[in-house]
């Protein structure tokens, strides 16, 4: 089958996609994947066709610069959805795809499968937020709303100007995201999702779709990791990552651990700026994250929905300081199922104190319970299945929809 992939340049987006990618090309299937051209390298290594999107690409930075903002984003993908949508109708009218795959914030998926009617299928690598109740506070919806007020004349502009040009079939659900399909990957457990009545039988929850090989390879000093000590891993992700203050503050709160810490500061970041590192940190701009957990005996994390999969798919503990909505929500969740302490997770999030933060780590090593409920939830995401799981799923939309195909002549002839 011939397939069509849109994502947003987000490595925590793209990520999921690569092993499911590299295994729907094992299984003989042709995808052709767009995407900003950083990301060219690990979609070409998965297997599939690499294309740019039409210049200006959307890219990292400008969706990174409103990540903090929902309602900001929502924007942004409506502006892109406008641009880019003349050019994807052709192309897809051109390629002729058998099944487009979208991210749920590549509305502009969405939108040219329906209006063009070919079998789609989103890829959500975040939770299921819409209609999550219980998990948000009245801080968090105070924060949203400041945030919602400024950007709401251009979530309605652009809106109408969409279905000026494309008719209201454009928007078949009344929400911006996720956008979603007849059919949705979830990369999470269902044990793990927060309830929400937003959830149908649409939702496949195949858990996390991890694959070592499909990562691009990462230089890492293996020989200095001291087993003889607890291991503990820090990362705030590939987005929120630009924050010295806080590495420096982990410096000092650790120095005289008596772990060994691995700081994983962010390719912006520039390590010489930090000042003194102390001996019990390794500190890289970027880290070999997946193949380092399964040693890790804590992850220090800010709740992005792939580390807290990784880190609980191999029983790490974690301790979550979240830097936006998306993230607290996500801190709650392990917090609430016992494999996470959170901390920070006020508006306008990321705040806490060297007392804080060292008595949450060692809350996490020395309490066992911790690992045992992160065990608990790594179980659950290896038997939804991953990548392969996922794979069945798209596979099975297709013959769905290639049975109904054979099927419409037979039934006309009746
Ligand atoms: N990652 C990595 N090495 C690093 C930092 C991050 O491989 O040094 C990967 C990590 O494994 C995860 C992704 O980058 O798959 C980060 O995604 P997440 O959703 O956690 O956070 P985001 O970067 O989107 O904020």
């Amino acid at each position: 089958m011939k397939i069509v992939f849109l994502n947003v340049p987000g490595h925590g987006h793209v990520n999921p996609t690569l092993a499911l990618v590299s295994e729907l090309t094992r299984r003989g299937h042709h995808i052709i994947y767009y995407n900003n051209t950083e990301f060219a390298l690990p979609i070409e290594q998965s297997g599939a066709e690499f294309r740019p999107y039409p210049d200006p690409q959307p890219t990292a930075a400008a969706l990174a610069e409103k990540a903090n903002s929902l309602p900001q984003v929502s924007v942004w993908v409506l502006e892109q959805s406008q641009r880019l949508l003349p050019w994807l109708l052709e192309e897809l009218r051109h390629e002729q795809p058998d099944l487009i795959l979208f991210d749920s914030i590549c509305l502009w998926g969405m939108q040219a499968a329906q209006l063009l009617g070919i079998p789609s299928v989103a890829s959500i690598t975040t939770f299921v937020a819409e209609g999550v109740k219980g998990m948000f506070t009245l801080r968090d919806g105070l924060a949203l709303a400041g945030q919602a007020l400024t950007a709401l004349p251009g979530i309605i502009g652009q809106r109408r100007q969409l279905v000026r040009s494309y008719g209201p079939e454009i928007f078949p659900r009344p929400q911006i995201f996720p956008a979603i399909s007849d059919t949705n990957l979830v990369y999470t457990s269902r044990e793990f999702q927060p309830e929400t009545n937003f959830i149908d039988e649409t939702f496949h929850f195949v858990g996390p779709s991890l694959d070592t090989a499909v990562r691009q390879p990462t230089d890492f000093p293996w020989h200095l990791l001291d087993d003889g000590r607890p291991l503990i891993y820090l990362s705030l992700g590939t987005i929120y990552h630009n924050r010295a203050n806080f590495y420096r503050m982990a410096f000092r709160t650790f120095a005289d651990h008596r772990g060994q810490f691995i700081l994983s500061a962010g390719r912006m970041t520039d390590l010489a700026a930090l000042g003194p590192i102390p001996d019990n940190f390794i500190v890289r701009n970027f880290v070999p994250q997946l193949e380092l957990l399964p040693r890790m005996n804590a992850f220090i994390t800010h709740g992005g929905m792939n580390s807290i999969n990784e880190g609980l798919y191999f029983g790490v503990p974690l301790v979550v300081v979240p830097q936006q909505m998306e993230q607290a929500l996500n801190a709650r969740q392990a917090a609430r199922l016992g494999a996470a302490v959170v901390l920070g997770d006020r508006p306008p999030y990321g705040r806490t104190s060297p007392t804080a933060l060292r008595q949450a780590l060692d809350d996490v090593l020395t309490d066992d319970r911790y690992r045992q409920n992160a065990e608990q939830i790594g179980k659950s995401f290896r038997e939804a299945g991953g990548y392969e799981a996922a794979a069945d799923v798209v596979t099975a939309v297709h013959a769905l929809h290639s049975t109904a195909e054979v099927a419409k002549p037979v039934k006309s002839e009746q």
